[in-house]
């Protein structure tokens, strides 16, 4: 029998949300009648300005992608007010994690994140054979990120804001204190894949990378994958001075987006009237969450991204709850497995969310 590395023995694999076709195949639903609220995609779906430009590449996918990137650089340069040699594209932000942790961590390192969040943290840190430590509360507690912090001395330390799977986020002060209280020898990603959410709802939540540009052991992450509408297209972003860029590149595949992908994206750049309007029409939404919950009587987390924590009681049990709901073709994310009797619900359209609340009380 081959053996593998010994660090896999303690990888539990990446549980992504279900997908539409499970649910047509497990339960004979009609496609058209699920309703998918589980990977925080967004709602109202890809920018049509966007759908023509990829259709008009698809002639050119022979075509190897423009490895330097330079128009989308240059896009995300005007965007956020920094030079493109601070940028470094991934296949979703998710590949940009996978360059810092590889480029850092190895089996004597630690990573230090809060208590619940982002999965692929752990993953990457797992794959080094770095060890994971977790603050004991879901917020970024900066008491007790500083004393873990002193005590454990980590090479990498995950500041995500707004938080997944809980929604809750930092203000703009609250991550440069945390941000100053790190040594210059630990690198600092802040991971903000939700932040043009947060920024919609309160400007103190909103952190650019230009806040954190004079940090040098710093970095900025962002995606096109939630506000942007562009999930299935995978392309991320790193924003950090130069000389941690150029190391992450060292780690970077060629063509490690696709041509498609890339015209995506830097089409959805100048599509801004799309990410105004998927911000108008979640918050509008979320609100009939809140409204819910309160309702039927349980509680929140409140909320700086696309999605709602519902938390509960002993009285109802998340498992069963999501199940239930699964049979009825309603997706959302059971948080049991991060020990949490709780559920993370995609705030949809208004027609998916009228399916989401009828089948809940139904339940
Ligand atoms: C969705 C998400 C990402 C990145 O997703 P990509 O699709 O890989 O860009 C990163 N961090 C958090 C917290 C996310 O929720």
């Amino acid at each position: 029998m081959v053996k593998f590395n010994k660090v896999l023995q303690n990888i539990k694999t990446y549980e992504a949300g279900k997908p539409i076709e499970l649910v047509v195949r497990e339960f004979g639903i009609a496609p058209e009648d699920v309703v998918k609220l589980a990977s925080n995609e967004n709602p109202i779906g890809t920018s049509p300005a966007v759908a023509e430009v990829i259709r008009a590449h698809a002639t050119k996918a022979h075509l190897y992608p423009d490895d330097s990137m330079f128009e989308l650089k240059a896009a995300l340069s005007q965007r956020f007010g920094v030079k493109e040699e601070s940028i470094i594209i991934g296949a979703g932000s998710d590949q940009v994690l996978e360059f810092i942790s590889r480029a850092v961590l190895n089996e004597e390192s630690s990573v230090l994140m809060s208590g619940v969040t982002f999965a692929m943290y752990e993953i990457y840190a797992k794959q080094m054979g770095a060890k994971v430590l977790r603050t004991a509360s879901y917020q970024h507690d900066y008491e007790e990120f500083i004393e873990a912090y002193e005590m454990r001395k980590p090479k990498i330390v995950y500041i995500c804001t707004p938080n997944n799977p809980t929604g809750d986020a930092l203000t703009k002060d609250e991550v440069i204190k945390m941000v100053k209280a790190m040594h210059k020898d630990t690198i600092v990603v802040v991971d903000c894949a939700y932040m043009e959410y947060a920024a919609a709802k309160d400007e103190q939540y909103r952190v650019t990378p230009q806040d954190l540009m004079e940090y040098e052991n710093v970095i900025y992450l962002g995606t096109f994958s939630k506000a942007y509408g562009l999930g299935g297209m995978r392309v991320g972003y790193g924003i950090a001075q130069k000389w941690l860029i150029d190391q992450l590149y060292k780690m970077r595949p060629p063509f490690n987006i696709s041509t498609l992908s890339l015209a995506a994206a830097i089409e959805a750049c100048k599509d801004e009237q799309f990410v105004t309007d998927s911000l108008a029409l979640h918050q509008e939404q979320i609100g009939r969450y809140e409204a819910f919950a309160k309702e039927q009587g349980f509680a929140y987390i409140e909320s700086y991204t696309n999605f709602i924590t519902y938390c509960f009681e002993e009285d109802r049990n998340s498992t069963q709850i999501a199940n239930g709901l699964l049979e009825r073709g309603v997706i959302v994310r059971d948080l049991a497995s991060y020990g949490m009797n709780a559920l993370r619900i995609t705030v949809g359209t208004a027609t998916q969310n009228d399916t989401f609340f009828r089948h809940f009380k139904a339940l």
